[in-house]
């Protein structure tokens, strides 16, 4: 789980429990949780996943029984601030660190807890909606930046924004150690989700370059492989910002230009070098979905279609192009002809409008079920799919067919060993 070289590195999110730098404990199962021992006791780094808790007790409890000290969350994502209760439960009282962010989300979650559980259930395709709504709060939140000392050793902590507003990295500048959350996954920045709530690539960006300057030795990511190595650590953090800033300029030239939403989501492309990059695939977010996000923070809601300022609803829409058409059924038939062409994104187009038009025609149901088969099929990215799963369920089950459960938490990596 540690590469030297991460240009011909083979990303993984899931290996065996162990020690992997000095005094560095690592349990990689999809989210990696790190332990670090300090001259008072261990520093936790991202408890991880509710149901992964036990798992990282055990194995961190056979790694060392010096008592836990700190737990820091990196940001209060589902997978990473949701793994202290087999600690606290056991009777250990650590120190809880965050970013001062953190508290409000947690206090959104229980707000939209409906909703983000039903969010997770589309974009990892799980068989229920699935949503942590028990919170081990933070005991010491801050701002910008903050310095905690174990004995001799010194670590520091400092704010960031990127995937989340709540994030944070930590520094142990004796070791050259660099714990980064998410702000590294061994993905595209995870940066454009169209389910979630706002992310920023420019403050990611900055924050990757920030780090960079630290000449770390050592880069422990959220997810996938440790890096080691300080030019293949400057390296891979520099490139990741170069991936976020080259889709932010071209957003921003073209919005001070004054284009359409509609003209930007279709103009700007990534860095075709770069996406190639281990790091940098595409699996799980999509760079086109980072263009949506940074219309949504840099610009209001409307799409640039007067039209859809207010507009019919989308079922009335639909059955005025299907009386257009001349019926639902010259729908589907056009619809079955673009597939056949392979013109998925436009055949999805026209199952929406027959499957709305007529909800109950079976037929349009099953040009739905067929289109998203195969948008799910040439997908790449893990959101991408998961959406276009949950749109081929929506069909089946109109169809009265079992729906097809999905990958889970494989993020399109090589899931185990
Ligand atoms: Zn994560």
């Amino acid at each position: 789980m540690v590469t030297t070289d991460p240009l011909n590195a083979r990303p993984r999110l899931y290996g065996e429990p162990q020690e992997v730098a000095l005094d560095v404990f690592m349990h990689p199962a999809f989210v990696n949780t790190y332990a670090m021992r300090t001259p008072l006791g261990l520093l936790l780094v991202d408890p991880g996943l509710g149901n992964l808790a036990d798992s990282v007790h055990q194995t961190v409890r056979a790694w060392s029984d010096a008592p836990l000290h700190t737990a820091v969350y990196t940001h209060g994502h589902a997978d990473h601030a949701f793994g202290l209760r087999p600690f606290l439960a056991a009777g250990e009282r650590p120190q809880i660190i965050a970013q001062e962010n953190c508290p409000q989300r947690f206090h959104r979650y229980h707000l939209t807890h409906g909703w983000n559980a039903r969010i997770n259930q589309r974009q990892f395709s799980l068989t229920a909606p699935v949503f942590p709504d028990r919170f081990d709060w933070p005991t010491l939140t801050f701002r910008d930046s903050l310095t905690q000392r174990f004995g001799e050793l010194e670590v520091r902590y400092y704010a960031a924004k990127g995937e989340t507003d709540d994030a944070c990295y930590v520094w142990v500048p004796a070791r050259r150690y660099l714990f980064v959350g998410d702000l590294i996954i061994w993905q595209a920045p995870n940066c454009g989700n169209p389910q979630k709530v706002q992310r920023y690539p420019l403050e990611w960006a900055n924050v990757l370059e920030e780090m960079a300057g630290l000449e770390a030795e050592w880069l422990f990511p959220g997810h996938g492989i440790v890096v080691h190595g300080r030019d293949a650590v400057r390296m891979v953090l520099t490139e990741t910002a170069r991936y976020l800033r080259v889709i932010i300029d071209q957003v921003l030239e073209r919005m001070n230009a004054g284009q359409t939403p509609e003209e930007i989501f279709h103009g700007v492309e990534p860095d075709s070098e770069l996406s190639k990059r281990p790091f940098l695939q595409a699996r799980y977010d999509h760079p086109k979905f980072i263009v949506r996000n940074l219309l949504r923070l840099w610009g209001g809601w409307w799409n640039g279609n007067a039209a859809d300022l207010l507009p019919a609803p989308w079922a009335t829409q639909a059955a005025e192009i299907a009386q257009l058409a001349g019926g639902v059924a010259t729908l589907v038939s056009r619809g079955r002809a673009l597939l056949e062409q392979g013109d998925s994104v436009m055949a999805a187009h026209v199952a929406e409008w027959a499957t709305r038009a007529a909800p109950d025609d079976r037929a349009a149901q099953m040009l739905k079920r067929d289109v998203y088969t195969r948008r799910l099929a040439e997908a790449e990215s893990l959101m991408a799919q998961g959406i276009y799963r949950a749109a081929t369920n929506d069909a089946k089950v109109a169809l009265g067919e079992p729906p097809e459960s999905g990958v889970g938490l494989g993020m399109g990596l090589e899931s185990r060993g």
